[in-house]
């Protein structure tokens, strides 16, 4: 898995790129639930704005636009 190499690669930049997509909160849709692209298993880094990707909702397990936004209360290091 990607996060595995990078992480035995690049401790350093790992942890970056964990506070960075813990930051980036991923919104269904469809029902509005949320979850960091970091636990949705995707990572994030350097973003700008916010974007849209496809991806299927955990919580009402439907294919839909997932908006990717920053957190507003998250300060990026
Ligand atoms: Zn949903």
């Amino acid at each position: 898995m990607l996060r595995t190499l990078i992480r035995s690669l690049f401790p350093g930049l790992m942890h970056r790129i964990e506070n960075e997509s813990r930051g980036w909160m991923m919104q269904c849709r469809k029902c509005g639930h949320e979850t960091s692209v970091w636990d949705y298993g995707g990572m994030r880094y350097g973003g700008l704005g916010p974007v849209y990707r496809l991806g299927r909702c955990r919580e009402c397990h439907r294919v839909s636009m997932l908006r990717v936004y920053k957190r507003d209360d998250f300060a990026s290091r």
